[in-house]
């Protein structure tokens, strides 16, 4: 291999902004992927397809530019996108190179490869904003012969077991994993945690373009009321059927079975917390909260904000606590992500309690020559998304490309 002055690890939408900035920057560098380019799109299930609205990628010379900027792109039009994106501008991919380790040394970095070692002096990490899917504890109570999935694994219901299907975990994927399964007639129940929900249409627009209007994506990880509150599901929607309401209440009138949190299993049942008015009662909070946003833009610029009804009432939250495992054929996780940084980068001090790594504007303030980027709230809440990676790309490509022009001077 050869010795790039810049190592970008992954070629997803992260790893190639960064590779579009600093190609435009003149900084020689390679990408390298372990897979193929958008590997991680790739890889979601069957009927996937966007949440946020086409005109929402806004790649660094790749912004959507076809003729359906309202639709929402399905997995392989996504995966097309990225393909003649990279082309565009020659990005210096290397696909199906894994690296397994990064070692930083003096002045730079040993990076181990599925096809041997080389070294760098700057390394930036665009691994995925969503690395390591997260089953709660209550998983390895299910008994062993009950078949479990985890979302990204997951393709269609025709490849689950028969029988009844328990989806635990009810962000986006949950909702829309539950709604696919019911549609494909079966038993579906949802076990149920705290997830934001909003209209898909507000005033005859999108939702994302009246949170665009708002600070909701330029929020940073200081305007949260926690770290952990970066591990919150996003808002309940889909984008299937051109984009429409997809929550607690949509499901329940669909048919599917609302369920507190997941708290475990013996031989014979399946237990839930009794939580489900409270999970109903946080989404409606942040819905509310949602809905005062948008108002409060609107009258800070004059404009007229869209009609915002309070959370219809109707809504049953009398839920079962305990379902026989009798029939069940499946149980599929979309509890959440965590970051997978430790098992490959040696430098424990560079990653917080959750894992994420210290940065500044995406560079590591703990490893020089380390960065960063297309991690989930690096910079903001946009920071791992379509619409928001290129901003921080840019940064992170003048940072190298400024320490470079020190370092010759
Ligand atoms: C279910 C789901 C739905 C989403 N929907 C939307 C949406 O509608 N709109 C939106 O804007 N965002 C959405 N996102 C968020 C975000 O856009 C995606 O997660 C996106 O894939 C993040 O891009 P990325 O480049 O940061 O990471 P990834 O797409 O995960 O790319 C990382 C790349 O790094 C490679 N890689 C990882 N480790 C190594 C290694 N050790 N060596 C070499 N290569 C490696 C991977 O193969 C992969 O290609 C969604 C996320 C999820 C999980």
């Amino acid at each position: 291999m050869s010795k790039p002055d810049v190592v970008v690890i992954g070629a997803g939408q992260a790893g190639l902004s960064v590779s579009h900035e600093l190609s435009a920057a003149g900084a020689e560098h390679v990408v390298l992927e372990r897979g193929r380019v958008g590997e991680t799109w790739r890889g979601r299930w069957d009927t996937f397809c966007l949440v946020t609205p086409n005109w929402t990628v806004r790649l660094p010379g790749g912004a959507y530019a076809g003729d359906d900027p309202d639709g929402f792109m399905p997995r392989d039009a996504i995966v097309t996108h990225l393909e003649s994106y990279a082309r565009s501008f020659n990005a210096p991919v290397r696909e199906r190179v894994a690296v397994t380790a990064l070692h930083p040394i003096d002045n730079g970095f040993v990076v181990s490869t599925s096809e041997g070692e080389l070294r760098a002096k700057t390394v930036v990490a665009t691994t995925g904003a969503y690395q390591k899917a997260h089953r709660p504890a209550a998983a390895a109570s299910l008994p062993r012969g009950l078949y479990t999935v985890d979302a990204e694994s997951y393709r269609n219901a025709a490849a689950l077991p028969p029988g009844k299907v328990l989806v635990v975990g009810s962000g986006q994927t949950g909702c829309q994993i539950a709604e696919e399964l019911f549609e494909a007639g079966r038993d579906v129940f949802l076990a149920c945690g705290r997830a934001p929900w909003i209209t898909r249409r507000l005033g005859g627009r999108d939702l994302l373009a009246w949170l665009f209007e708002t600070p909701f994506f330029e929020q940073a990880l200081r305007d949260l009321p926690s770290p952990q509150a970066r591990l919150a599901a996003n808002p309940q929607a889909t984008g299937h059927g051109g984009g429409r309401d997809l929550h607690y209440r949509t499901l329940q009138r669909l048919g599917v079975h609302l369920v507190g949190h997941f708290i475990g299993a013996d031989s014979t049942r399946l237990q839930f917390a009794d939580d489900l008015a409270e999970s109903v009662a946080f989404g409606d909070a942040r819905y509310a909260d949602i809905c005062l946003l948008i108002r409060r833009t609107c009258e800070s610029r004059g404009m007229a904000p869209p009609d915002l009804p309070p959370p219809p009432s109707a809504f049953n939250a009398a839920a079962t606590e305990s379902v026989d495992l009798a029939g069940f054929g499946a149980v599929i996780f979309t509890s959440g992500f965590r970051p997978d940084y430790r098992s490959w980068i040696h430098a424990d001090d560079a990653f917080d309690d959750l894992g994420f790594p210290i940065t500044q504007d995406g560079r590591s303030t703990v490893v020089p020559g380390l960065y960063f980027c297309g991690v989930h709230f690096l910079r903001k809440r946009k920071s791992s998304l379509l619409m928001g990676v290129g901003e921080d790309a840019a940064i992170v490509a003048r940072s190298i490309a400024g320490a470079a022009a020190v370092t010759t001077a």
